[in-house]
């Protein structure tokens, strides 16, 4: 009888600190030094959705780029990658999740940059090369693969609903739920579910077919649906409602944002050395983060 309680306890024991270790490691480590400027002034040049965000809702923002920085590792893989490619990877992980109170990849641990378009057996030469970006399970578990072109054309041309790294970052809010089938079952409430499978099957045919604006490769199944439309979701909000007001709407709830209502046409201000630094430091930028020794 004593035998069997206390084999129940150092059971019990065992599990809760099983359990403990995995709560552990899938906690993101949070920042602790301040955001630095240079890295604001790149926010500010590069990303209209940042520049459309209030001064406090760009705190959030800045917050959680640097934390995904911190806890997700980015490499190039026969490419030299920068501070500004970083930071459109962080960038475009924060944007699909800016609405959730605390949202952590933790089923990402490193993003890998090619320099251009790769194949399925990762070869970024020779023919048969068609893929942008990669997330997936088995060996891709953990990991996302990134065109370094697809990355900044993403962000350079903002108007034609194509956002490579969001698209994968798509993928993996999906796939939270254990499978990337286009259902992100963690993020909808019962009410909505139903819905948005009604409405992806309603119309895979039609896009595939290339009988609506959205990207055919969308049509090929429910993951590429959510992707694709997620992708045009960030990048051209107010043209996805007026078009697609369901979509939309749908989408809005998945994301709990309304990205519509944000003015993604504010222009970057000009920079030149003798302006104020874009980072709000007070200081003509060549002072600042123009300067060379600045960081
Ligand atoms: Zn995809
Ligand atoms: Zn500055």
């Amino acid at each position: 009888m004593y035998l069997i309680l206390i084999f129940i306890i150092v059971l019990a024991i065992g599990l809760f600190s099983y359990n403990w270790k995995l709560k552990k490691k899938k906690t993101w480590v949070k920042p602790k030094v301040n955001f630095p400027a240079k890295w604001r002034t790149i926010l500010h040049q590069e990303i209209p959705f940042y520049r459309a965000l209030s001064t406090s809702e760009k705190e959030k923002f800045e917050f959680k780029i640097q934390e995904f920085l911190l806890n997700c590792t980015i490499i190039g893989v026969g490419t030299e990658i920068t501070i500004v490619d970083k930071i459109l990877v962080a960038t475009s992980a924060v944007i699909p999740i800016f609405g959730f109170e605390d949202w952590q990849y933790v089923n990402l641990k490193e993003v890998l940059i090619y320099p251009g378009i790769f194949n399925t057996e990762f070869e970024t030469e020779g023919p048969n090369r068609n893929v942008l970006g990669m997330v997936g399970t088995g060996y891709m578990d953990g990991k996302m693969i990134l065109s370094q072109e697809a990355l900044a054309h993403g962000f350079d041309n903002t108007s034609d609903k194509k956002n490579t790294a969001i698209h994968e970052f798509a993928h993996l809010i999906d796939k939270r739920d254990g499978v990337i089938d286009g259902i992100p079952t963690s993020l909808l409430h019962e009410k909505h579910l139903l819905p948005w499978i009604n409405y992806m099957d309603k119309k895979l045919d039609e896009v595939f077919e290339g009988d609506s604006d959205i990207n055919p490769y969308g049509g090929t199944n429910r993951a590429e649906f959510f992707s694709v439309t997620s992708e045009y979701f960030f990048e051209r909000p107010k043209l996805l409602k007026k078009k697609h007001p369901e979509l939309y709407r749908l989408l809005a709830k998945i994301y709990q944002q309304d990205v519509s209502k944000r003015d993604l046409s504010i222009d970057a201000e000009e920079v030149s050395r003798n302006t104020p630094c874009p980072c709000g430091s007070g200081e003509k930028y060549k002072n600042c983060c123009g300067s060379v020794t600045a960081n």
